[in-house]
């Protein structure tokens, strides 16, 4: 981080002496490992690979620029309220590792942890989150059930007399919230930029240099670039990339939209999410309301979305806070979704040696950044699953081993 002697010395002399983050190096012809994508997930992954098991001849090779994916177009919540064993406690590592990012990477990533409060309107309902809240104490995380007059006192805008679904109570994570997600993005990308690795944008993949069943690199757009070891980390992309490598994945590509409000006095205390429906909702610091829903549901590799989905947002917003219907939308964007048949992510070797896979994050991938950059380095560097991940296996489906978190089936667009 920057003392604040020194903002004020460059605040007071035109800005002119600061450094970029991280340098812009031309790609060499060799390295010790490849990673493919930019994201957040692909700069921890490089970022834990030199801190945690000192492999710093790396290159991360991003087709854009850094934050354009789905790092910088997420609505930057983080929990680890997961039910499933194959889950839990992979999610429960992120947020201790979230909680000790900023003094990790010596970066202000603003982590705000606000709480995360999810509804629930039914008997039915609050049994399934009773029975959530209690594996999620058993793996170590917090949790607590609030009845709807608690929830009252907190939010007492919500809908609690005529709504169509009423608010019953809720399931709260305290120690969840939001991250700044480009803050995230840069702060992987300096520190890791620091340790050695070197970061090339507007570097696409476009090939894989294949021999005898073993990947010994990659073609981009600036050349031919060879390692020992290639590991795709390209989230929304993973279907394409994969397939150049001749492999076909259980991930298909949809596009997830958030909105943006004009500013408002602060009044929304942390996340709230809508049990009956799919919205959430969260206020930035310059008073916005960040909210979201469903994926549009088709195929697409576009990163924009259409009005009907905005129309159901809105509907579900509407449906627990009427209030938010004065609120005018100032923003909306997409990002492409890499959506798992059963919802959960891939963090696993392929069948080509020398070629590893991290992808399948559907639309919380987010909160998973630090934990899937340190389980991927682990198994990149020692060729063992870390044992928080070593369910995210790629054959999976093979043996009836789905993580079905939200019990959907495979069903993709539902997860
Ligand atoms: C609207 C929206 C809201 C979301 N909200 C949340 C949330 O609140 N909480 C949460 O946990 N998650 C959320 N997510 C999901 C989360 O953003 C993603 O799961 C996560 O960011 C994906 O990992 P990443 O950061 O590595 O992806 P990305 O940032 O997309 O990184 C992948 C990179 O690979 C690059 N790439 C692709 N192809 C190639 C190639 N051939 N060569 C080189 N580079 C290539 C891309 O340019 C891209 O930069 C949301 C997503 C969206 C779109």
């Amino acid at each position: 981080m920057h003392s604040a002697l020194r903002i004020i010395k460059e605040g007071l002399t035109g800005n002119k002496g600061w450094k970029p983050a991280w340098r812009k190096p031309d790609p060499r012809t060799q390295y010790d490992v490849i990673i493919i994508g930019g994201g957040g997930h692909g700069l921890a992954t490089a970022y834990y690979l030199a801190k945690e098991h000192g492999i710093t001849n790396i290159a991360v090779l991003e087709k854009g620029w850094l934050g354009g994916g789905n790092i910088g177009r997420n609505t930057t919540i983080i929990r680890s309220n997961y039910l499933l064993p194959g889950n839990q406690p992979f999610y429960e590592l992120s947020m201790k590792l979230w909680e000790g990012l900023e003094q990790d990477f010596n970066y202000n990533a603003m982590i705000s942890q606000r709480g995360v409060l999810n509804l629930f309107h039914s008997d039915g309902q609050r049994d399934a989150f009773v029975r959530r809240g209690n594996a999620m104490r058993l793996s170590g995380a917090d949790a607590q059930i609030l009845d709807a007059a608690a929830i009252r006192d907190i939010c007492p805008y919500l809908d609690y007399d005529n709504a169509r679904f009423p608010i019953k109570g809720g399931i709260r994570q305290p120690r969840g919230g939001t991250v700044r997600h480009d803050a995230v993005a840069w702060g992987y990308a300096r520190a890791a930029d620091r340790r050695g690795v070197d970061i090339i944008e507007n570097c696409e993949v476009t090939g894989f240099i294949m021999e005898n069943g073993h990947c010994l690199g990659v073609e981009t757009t600036r050349g031919t670039i060879r390692a020992a070891k290639t590991a795709a980390c390209v989230a929304g992309s993973s279907s394409k990339v994969m397939a150049m490598a001749g492999q076909r994945l259980p991930i298909e590509s949809h596009v997830l939209q958030a909105f943006v409000s004009e500013g408002l006095k602060p009044i929304i205390p942390g996340v709230i999410t809508f049990g009956a429906g799919h919205f959430y909702v969260s206020q930035s610091d310059k008073g916005g309301l960040v909210f979201g829903g469903d994926i549009d549901g088709y195929n697409s590799y576009a990163q924009r979305g259409n009005l009907p989905v905005l129309h159901d947002v809105c509907e579900g917003g509407m449906a627990i806070m009427p209030m938010i219907g004065r609120a005018r939308v100032l923003r909306m964007w997409g990002g492409i979704m890499d959506m798992s048949m059963d919802g959960s992510p891939f963090i696993d070797k392929t069948q080509t040696d020398g070629l590893f896979f991290n992808g399948g994050w559907c639309y919380g991938g987010f909160k998973a950044t630090p934990a899937s950059g340190f389980c991927y380095a682990h198994l990149i560097a020692t060729g063992r699953p870390h044992e928080v991940a070593q369910n995210y296996r790629l054959d999976r489906f093979l043996g009836g081993a789905a993580i079905d978190e939200k019990g959907q089936g495979a069903q993709p667009n539902l997860h």
